[in-house]
């Protein structure tokens, strides 16, 4: 395909002409479809359907003789914690397992922090003249909406493929305003993006300016994989150990995605001082964690071999939507110059880069032909894409025959948004 912006007047005039009658005839279709939200699909909360008859009548003593039926245990079952450890990478002892959501966790560390300050931190952030975040973006929209929410200042910072333009995290975090960083180290949500060896190290080991800096390591698609290719990220604990910053990291994980998203177990691990900081306040706010559902996750899991095979299951439903979408962009994009988008490892997300300027015509043409996309900007701090290009296409949760009519809606909408601006710089500039 000649990309678009070396096509004559009249080639763009007739290419645009075809692109726009593919257009209509899809919209013709009358669809109802829905790219927009992360959601496992039926088929895959039914791969952990076994655990909702577990553990029987009788089976609710923890391997320590708890009776997981009563309050306790704010940290969590030992072999629940033990079943999670080697994925996250942290001792059994200095992992905490919340109730069901990770998002919660970071919520409630957020405002801990905030109202109380952090192993290190001279006052609560609160109480400092203002307080920021690194915010590597394209990212998740609802990490910064939790910012939003309590008035801690974003700042984006560019994704590279292996993590967040590492210089300019570093220039900014020696602002001693600036107190954390947003992380999702693999297969980030949503550029698929895998932090390397060497983002790991500079992120641990980085000069701070606030001696209570903290790392929020969303390890939300730790195990998530869509090849067979199972990709590690360096050891975050053991980075900032290693440079001396023990208590620089707040790890976060849940298995929202691997048995069920709204029944699942969430977990925070960090360094001993971290643990003991965070019980202290979730000790205000609960008796206990669902101890049972702990029980069913070790019951149904067993191990990390058993994850690892339940991951497999899931790859198995999903992978063909992922193939699906690229299998469409690559169809009508490759070659035009109109996007560019991630072929991700893992995770639930295709980032789609679209021509600078269109990504709110895209949304705006696929809802118009019954294809939902999650808002444009949404990926951005403040919802603000400063190229108004990223889009976020999330395919797990229709069907294949959804994803796949969807996709082609989508690619057909990204191409007529370029050619439409194309036309229109042409125009300004004859
Ligand atoms: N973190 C990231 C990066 C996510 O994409 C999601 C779900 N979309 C979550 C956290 C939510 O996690 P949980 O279900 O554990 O609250």
């Amino acid at each position: 395909m000649t990309p678009i912006d070396q096509l004559s007047k009249a080639e763009l005039a007739a290419l645009r002409a075809s692109v726009q009658a593919n257009y209509d005839a899809f919209r013709a279709q009358g669809l109802k479809l829905d790219m927009t939200r992360g959601k496992p699909a039926p088929d895959q909360l039914d791969l952990a359907n076994a655990m909702l008859s577990l553990m029987g009548n009788a089976d609710y003593r923890s391997e320590a003789g708890e009776d997981a039926r009563n309050y306790g245990n704010l940290q969590g079952l030992a072999e629940a914690r033990a079943l999670i450890a080697p994925i996250l990478g942290a001792p059994p002892e200095q992992i905490v397992v919340g109730d069901n959501s990770s998002l919660a966790l970071m919520h409630d560390s957020l405002v801990y922090a905030l109202t109380k300050g952090v192993p290190g931190s001279a006052r609560p952030w609160a109480k400092e003249e203002s307080v920021a975040f690194i915010c590597p973006a394209p990212g998740y929209d609802r990490h910064f909406a939790i910012c939003e929410e309590y008035g801690v200042r974003m700042l984006p910072v560019r994704m590279t493929g292996e993590g967040p333009d590492m210089e300019e995290v570093e220039r900014l975090a020696a602002d001693p305003a600036v107190k954390g960083i947003w992380a999702v180290p693999k297969y980030s949500n949503p550029t698929g993006d895998i932090y390397s060896d060497a983002t790991v190290a500079r992120l641990a080991a980085m000069r701070t300016g606030a001696r209570d800096f903290r790392i929020f390591w969303d390890d939300a698609y730790c195990v998530h994989h869509l090849t067979a290719q199972r990709n590690a990220v360096a050891n975050i604990l053991e980075e900032c150990a290693r440079a001396g910053n023990q208590d620089r990291a707040f790890i976060f994980a849940s298995t929202s995605k691997i048995t069920l998203a709204g029944a699942g177990l969430a977990f925070f691990a960090s360094s001993p001082a971290n643990v003991k900081w965070y019980l202290s306040s979730a000790s205000k706010r609960s008796i206990g964690p669902d101890k049972l559902n702990q029980l069913r996750h070790v019951r149904f899991l067993r191990d990390a071999e058993g994850i690892n095979a339940h991951m497999d299951a899931h790859r198995a439903l999903i992978a063909p939507k992922f193939a699906a979408v690229i299998e469409a962009l690559d169809r009508h994009l490759a070659g035009t110059g109109a996007a560019n988008w991630s072929v991700p490892q893992g995770g639930y997300f295709i980032s789609v880069e679209a021509s600078a300027g269109t990504a709110r015509r895209v949304v705006e043409l696929a809802k118009a032909a019954g294809v939902a996309l999650t808002p444009a900007g949404a990926t951005w701090p403040y919802g603000k894409d400063p190229d108004d290009s990223n889009l976020r296409l999330a395919p797990t949760f229709p069907t294949l025959a959804e994803v796949r009519a969807a996709s082609e809606g989508i690619a057909l909408c990204i191409l007529l948004a370029a050619l439409e601006a194309r036309t229109a710089q042409a125009a300004e500039s004859a």
